[in-house]
């Protein structure tokens, strides 16, 4: 039997009291570990978190858990060669994209770390965040109201996806702690391992207060129960698991805040002008090539349609094409393969029946199956070949506009003039980012503005950034990650404003003394 990973509740390692899942190798088919919750009291771990780890997070001010958050860090990053070990494994990655999701992680936590810094002076003792300027109430100004936030005094839940099984838990663990709430992660049974040992590597480093933070791994059952109205939860997954959870009873009766980001059919736009050739057209091609292969285009962010003018549709189809033929899909302990596998044999299930369901649809610009699988067996290893799909009239091609196929699979889209590109991109109603492909600024600061109302993040690439941009699905901290519409509505990151999620506004009414007071 192999190990079977604890849970940290309650202050202690908790075994589930079942058999265990097991989590796979995804290349190689092999068992790795057991993941287990039954038997947990979750009431109590719950109350644990909100009552222990709340109140010794909230003791302190805003700069000292900025403090542990840099303390996490480094020991996140001394333990970073295990972390990739354990994503090989369990996730099938190659080293980039495994530093995608584990550095990436690290990353945002320092962002917050150092956030944490700029909070000392402004907040108020260090306690609560002042909410903009005092308005007055009264004629002469000696009554005003002023807006704080507070931390909610609650517990933030995380219910996260498989695909990112450490950035996932740091980009909402940052800002949750800096804000003085503690955390409670379940992460996606497929990957939990990764999540289960960073928590673990930053527990026995007692770094965190008792309760500051917690890790589930296992069955979901029961999870949402013990919420209290002061609780939030943040989920990541698909639009299904989104929709239980938003109707779940705890939620909706006691109007517990939550966050969700679920899937997006993130678009990526040539502007019109840009002939093969041109450095706008390079660049479409090399971004979507990178981002259809990037953790084998399990990405959120990743670009699903491609949209080009009508008479460059040949063209780019050859390009992309081209790019995707030389990547050599395989198994990522090989130095020659540039893309890993898929996460399971049910997204491997998933992505097939998906890519059938986009060919009722489209023709085959690229097929995937072309690609031989080096150093895996065919028959066991959950690896795909990229495949490029095209639709000549994406207005009769619903299909591709509605599902997304979580692998490597985009659809080339040919436009007839910008109108109708935008009016193409809107058909997914609501998308986590969209990016813009173009040489002349007003051209595509118009777009980016005219695509901001569908969009959490709109990236727009031209040749002078072309060796600086950050890349369409790498989600930076400092930027909104989120969107609207099916994208699931959510908001996360954006610097500081993340905090917001887990902290309470509050108007303070009162006299210009009590004002003055409240600063300290
Ligand atoms: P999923 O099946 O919805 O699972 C997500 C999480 O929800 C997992 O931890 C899962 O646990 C848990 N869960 C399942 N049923 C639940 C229930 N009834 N109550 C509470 N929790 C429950 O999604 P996934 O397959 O892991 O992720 C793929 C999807 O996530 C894609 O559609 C992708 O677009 C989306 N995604 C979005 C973002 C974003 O930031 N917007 C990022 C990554 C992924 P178990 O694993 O134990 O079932």
């Amino acid at each position: 039997m192999t190990e079977l990973l604890k849970n940290f509740v309650s202050g202690r390692w908790q075994a589930g009291t079942g058999a265990g899942t097991p989590l796979f190798d995804p290349v190689l088919g092999t068992d790795l570990v057991r993941v287990d919750s039954t038997g947990l009291d979750l009431p109590a771990a719950f109350a644990f978190a909100r009552e222990q780890g709340g109140a010794a997070l909230r003791a302190l001010s805003y700069r000292e858990r900025g403090a542990l958050l840099a303390a996490m860090v480094k020991v996140l990053q001394a333990n970073r060669d295990a972390y990739d070990q354990i994503a090989t494994a369990n996730s099938g990655t190659v080293k980039n994209d495994s530093a995608v999701d584990i550095d990436g992680g690290i990353y945002t936590l320092a962002t917050y770390a150092k956030l944490g810094e700029t909070l000392g002076q402004t907040s108020g003792n260090g306690r609560f965040l002042v909410d903009g300027e005092a308005a007055r109430l009264s004629k002469d100004g000696g009554f005003q109201s002023q807006h704080l936030l507070v931390p909610t005094q609650g517990v933030a839940l995380f219910i996260n996806a498989f695909n990112f099984p450490s950035w996932g838990l740091w980009e909402k663990a940052g800002p949750a702690l800096l804000s003085g709430v503690p955390v409670i992660v379940k992460p996606a049974t497929a990957t939990a391992w990764l999540t289960q040992r960073m928590v673990q590597d930053v527990v026995d480093a007692g770094i965190l207060p008792p309760g500051a933070l917690s890790v589930i791994c296992g069955s979901s059952a029961g999870l949402l129960d013990p919420l209290q109205p002061f609780d939030v939860v943040s989920f990541t997954g698909s639009a299904e698991t989104a929709a239980l959870i938003r109707s779940h009873p705890a939620i909706v009766q006691r109007s517990v805040r939550v966050n969700i980001e679920a899937d997006s059919l993130n678009s990526a736009l040539l502007l019109p002008d840009h002939a093969p050739g041109s450095e706008a057209f390079e660049l479409l091609v090399k971004e979507v090539a990178r981002e259809m292969t990037q953790k084998s285009g399990q990405k959120c962010t990743a670009i699903r349609r491609v949209l080009v003018p009508e008479a460059l549709y040949g063209a780019a189809a050859e390009a992309i094409s081209a790019r995707l033929a030389k990547t050599r899909v395989g198994n990522p302990r090989n130095e020659s393969v540039r893309m890993g596998a898929l996460v399971s044999r049910a997204q491997l299930a998933a992505v097939r029946e998906g890519l059938a369901t986009l060919k009722t649809q489209t023709a085959v610009l690229h097929d995937g199956a072309t690609h031989s699988i080096v150093d895996a067996d065919p028959a066991v290893a959950c690896c795909v070949g990229p495949t490029l799909l095209g639709a000549r009239d994406p207005d009769a091609a619903p299909l591709v506009h509605d599902v997304e196929v979580f692998g490597p699979v985009a659809t080339l889209l040919p436009y007839r003039d910008l109108a109708h590109a935008l009016q193409l991109v809107q058909r997914g109603q609501g998308s986590l980012v969209a990016s813009l492909y173009g040489s002349r600024p007003a051209e595509l600061a118009h777009a980016a503005v005219e695509l901001a109302a569908w969009h959490g993040r709109v990236h727009a690439v031209s040749p002078d950034v072309a060796a600086q941009h950050t890349g369409h699905g790498n989600v930076m901290p400092q930027s909104l990650h989120g969107g609207p519409g099916r994208a699931g509505g959510g908001e996360e990151l954006g610097g500081l404003r993340a905090l917001n999620f887990y902290h309470r506004r509050a108007a303070i009414q009162a006299g210009s003394a009590v004002l003055a007071a409240l600063a300290g």
